[in-house]
């Protein structure tokens, strides 16, 4: 059985308690390897190893830490095929999705990064003849990236590579239900030439591993991404003791579907927002309000193509649904579903646990679930599900439409489907939503802001933002 191993100084290492928990395939439901179970005296030991990293890798030039992050990016292509099969192993994601999606996009986040570093510049603001200012960007110090399991590799490396750009250095926490590529993840980092130091990876649980971190007084900062109650738990830790903070939370987001779109196009981009990795990503849609006199074409197509999607073994090329994250999640997931025939909604498609046979007959898999009917405030339609369920609802109006997309407690993604550019612009502007798509859908570009509004989160990743939130600002006046 495979064992991983922390990463601590640049060394791989057991977790100094010896303990360990299994990780479980979820296409099998059988245990393939074991994770450290670390704890606070682990935490410590990686801080420790990051403080004293860290006078060196500041004083690098930007161009040097640059290149080690693209040289990264580059060995995480190479083993593109190694890092794919372990993520969809680990995750339960489709191979050809992990293939295409997961690890292509952590190589693009440590490049981005890499290639952003040295064209990171600060602003001077002249008082004629009076004063300049300048500011000066300072790297925080020793930093914490937590990540969920949804994306496991993606979202690491997208916290992790501004902040080692900047010249942080990092102590990071996987999830521990996904943390094999993370364990990979740290022998490219040592093929890459990294100082011992710069990026320490420390696996365990939240309570182990993660609370730990947050209330460590070397830690400066937390980015973390996961679930909004955990998000609440970590601010209430880090805000006492002035920790800065980045939060990435939970969604409910909303598809907007108006009469005049192309139901062709925002038919099919429903059916990836809807379940694409398994509904398990933040930013799949799983409210699909449909203007009324469109509501029986959407529907009719829309289920169709749901019911044609196959759920199956991960590896399988022919599989578009794999299966979920674990067996409780699975039944959180299950709960949902019984909940809305509760709330009295009719299904259209879905709603039951799948049998795949052969290696994976006790795996975690369920069909992608459709309902219809249900009022905007129940709880099916307020509560995160984060998996394969969606509900379409018909409106008469954009008003109506536009208060019950901005009617949750979330805030995180909207997408807009219309060939009306003036009301996608009115519209986009007034959803309360940190990422807006208008006829599109996890469309990226690495230099806009990334992050939810309300209960989604506080603080924005990517680009410039990214790499100001991992500095602290100085101002320095000069009396001219
Ligand atoms: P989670 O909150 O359970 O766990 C996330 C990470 O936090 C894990 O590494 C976990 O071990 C750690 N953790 C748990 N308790 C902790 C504590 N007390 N202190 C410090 N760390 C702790 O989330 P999850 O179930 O892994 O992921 C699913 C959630 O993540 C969903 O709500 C989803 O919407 C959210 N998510 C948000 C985004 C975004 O960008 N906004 C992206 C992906 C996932």
């Amino acid at each position: 059985m495979i064992q991983l191993q922390n990463f601590v100084g640049g060394q791989l290492l057991p977790p100094r308690a010896g303990r360990y928990l299994p990780l479980i395939e979820p296409a099998t439901g059988q245990p393939f390897a074991q994770v450290p179970d670390s704890d606070a005296a682990d935490v410590d030991a990686a801080v420790r190893a990051a403080e004293a990293a860290l006078p060196a890798w500041r004083a690098r030039p930007a161009e040097e830490r640059g290149r080690l992050l693209v040289r990264l990016a580059e060995l995480i292509e190479q083993h593109l095929d190694r890092l794919a099969q372990a993520e969809s192993q680990d995750n339960g994601k489709p191979l050809s999705l992990a293939r295409t999606l997961d690890i292509p996009r952590a190589a693009s986040n440590f490049a981005f990064f890499g290639t952003a570093a040295p064209h990171f510049a600060t602003e001077a603001h002249v008082q004629e003849g009076v004063a300049l200012n300048y500011t000066v960007r300072h790297p925080l110090g020793v930093v914490a990236c937590i990540s969920p399991w949804n994306l496991p590799l993606y979202l690491f490396s997208w916290k992790i590579a501004p902040a080692l750009a900047v010249g942080c250095c990092v102590v990071a926490k996987p999830s521990e239900i996904t943390p094999y590529t993370a364990f990979l993840l740290s022998e490219l980092v040592q093929q890459a030439g990294f100082p011992a130091g710069v990026l320490n990876i420390v696996h365990g649980t939240g309570p182990g591993v993660g609370q730990a971190l947050v209330e460590h007084p070397g830690i400066r900062a937390i980015s973390f991404t996961g679930g909004t109650k955990t998000g609440e738990l970590i601010a209430r830790t880090a805000a006492p003791r002035f920790k800065k903070l980045s939060l990435e939370l939970g969604g409910k987001n909303p598809n907007l579907i108006f009469a005049d779109c192309d139901l062709a196009a925002a038919v099919q981009t429903s059916i990836r927002s809807s379940f694409a990795n398994q509904g398990q990503i933040c930013l799949c849609g799983s409210r699909i309000l449909v203007e009324r006199s469109l509501y029986e074409p959407f529907k009719t197509e829309f289920v169709a193509q749901v019911q044609a999607l196959t759920v199956g073994d991960p590896l399988d090329e022919a599989t578009r649904q794999g299966a979920l994250v674990s067996e409780a999640h699975l039944q959180k997931v299950l709960g949902y579903i019984e909940l809305a025939h509760q709330e009295g909604g009719r299904l259209l498609a879905g709603g039951q646990r799948v049998r795949v046979p052969g290696r994976c007959a006790e795996g975690y898999f369920l069909q992608p679930t459709v309902f219809e009917g249900l009022a905007p405030d129940c709880r099916v339609n307020q509560e995160e599900i984060f998996g394969p369920v969606v509900t379409l609802t018909p409106f008469d109006t954009e008003d109506e439409a536009l208060r019950w997309a901005n009617g949750t407690e979330y805030g995180l993604s909207a997408t807009i489907w219309t060939r009306d550019l003036t009301r996608a612009h009115r519209l986009g502007q007034q959803l309360r939503a940190g990422v807006v798509w208008v006829n599109t859908w996890l469309h990226r570009d690495l230099r806009t802001p990334f992050g939810g509004m309300k209960n989604s989160g506080v603080g924005r990743e990517g680009g410039l933002e990214a790499l100001r939130f991992f500095t602290e600002a100085q101002n320095v006046c000069i009396k001219l």
